[in-house]
């Protein structure tokens, strides 16, 4: 058996496509939707990331900003530049790449942001609503996982999901999604027992641990939907030829590029699940597409109030 596989790349471009539609019809209305992305300092995948993203702002007609404070940058000084980016009208989405500097307080930042304009959905009353499963800006990556599995047509009503990871930013809000989807949701950690076993019960089983190709097929139950949310970047040629053993186009590409991205469940699995999100291509266009969707819905929402109010008057 081969799985299907679940086409991230192609499902983005759509997503992206529908918004476009959304964003002209915005502008017609006057509105442009507007996203600041913050970086702070030099890690290079978190400019390769914003580079991502404000591309895609870019290629949608959105306005976006980058901006581009030293690694040394105080908390005090993030938090009066946030304070700037919640005053100013034309933002309508604020993003702060993560990690930050370790001298940075992270969480007094993220809070500090309007959580009208908090597109990543990590203000602490976008994640109470959450929870409470009310309207709110959602977190990009399980958003975008959730979209993958609606227009898959992958039945979540009383599946049984297994979620390996438990952060803040993908594993917990993700199950939170699964559940109010009505699936019976398990969240794994480093402390489980028996992960295998467990990971064995799912119908749908997610892996966002950031270990390179963890999830092996005896994880698996044969015919299961299988969503990777790693992303590793895999250097080692010994590894590779070991993992892409039976998979010589893949291992083709490494011995050309010295390199590749794996996730965080093994080749080998696409020979039991009965879908398959590849890495790259499978999860990752989507946190973008879902960034993108993120942003159009906050100014929805601010401008449409705006106007509201400014009719009234
Ligand atoms: P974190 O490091 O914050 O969390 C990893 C989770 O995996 C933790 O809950 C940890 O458990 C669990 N874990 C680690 N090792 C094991 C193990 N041996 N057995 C069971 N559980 C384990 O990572 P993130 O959630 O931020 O990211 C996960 C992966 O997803 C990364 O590869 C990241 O690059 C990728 N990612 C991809 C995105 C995309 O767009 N596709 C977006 C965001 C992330 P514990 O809590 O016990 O430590």
């Amino acid at each position: 058996m081969t799985a299907r596989i679940l086409n991230g790349t192609e499902l983005g471009q759509q997503i992206r496509a529908e918004l476009r539609q959304q964003v002209e019809e915005l502008k017609q209305a006057g509105v442009t939707p507007g996203l600041a992305a913050v970086l702070v300092g030099e890690n290079p995948a978190s400019r390769i990331y914003v580079r991502n993203k404000i591309r895609a702002c870019e290629e949608l007609g959105l306005y976006s900003e980058r901006l581009t404070p030293p690694a040394t940058t105080t908390t005090a000084e993030l938090l009066a530049l946030i304070d700037d980016l919640n005053r100013r009208p034309e933002i309508d989405g604020i993003l702060v790449q993560l990690p930050l500097p370790a001298q940075v307080d992270t969480q007094r930042v993220l809070q500090a942001v309007d959580p009208a304009k908090d597109v990543d959905g990590f203000h602490p009353m976008n994640v109470g609503a959450l929870v409470a499963n009310r309207p709110a800006l959602r977190p990009c990556t399980p958003a975008g996982v959730m979209e993958l599995l609606a227009r898959n047509g992958i039945a979540l009503k009383g599946a049984r999901a297994v979620v390996i990871g438990r952060s803040d930013i993908v594993g917990k809000p993700l199950a939170l999604l699964l559940l109010h989807q009505h699936a019976t949701v398990t969240v794994c950690h480093s402390r489980t027992r028996d992960l295998p076993g467990v990971a064995r019960e799912a119908d749908i089983l997610v892996a966002a641990m950031g270990k390179t190709a963890f999830v092996t097929p005896d994880f698996v139950r044969p015919g299961a939907t299988v969503i990777d949310v790693g992303i590793n970047r895999l250097e080692d040629a010994a590894t590779a030829e070991k993992l892409f053993a039976r998979h010589p186009q893949r291992l083709e590409e490494f011995r050309k590029k010295g390199s590749a991205l794996v996730g965080d469940v093994h080749p080998d699995v696409v020979e039991v699940a009965g879908a398959l999100t590849p890495v790259p291509g499978g999860v990752g266009p989507l946190t973008i597409a879902l960034l993108m969707a993120n942003t159009v819905q906050a100014a929805r929402q601010r401008r449409g109030a705006v106007s509201r109010v400014e009719a009234v008057h």
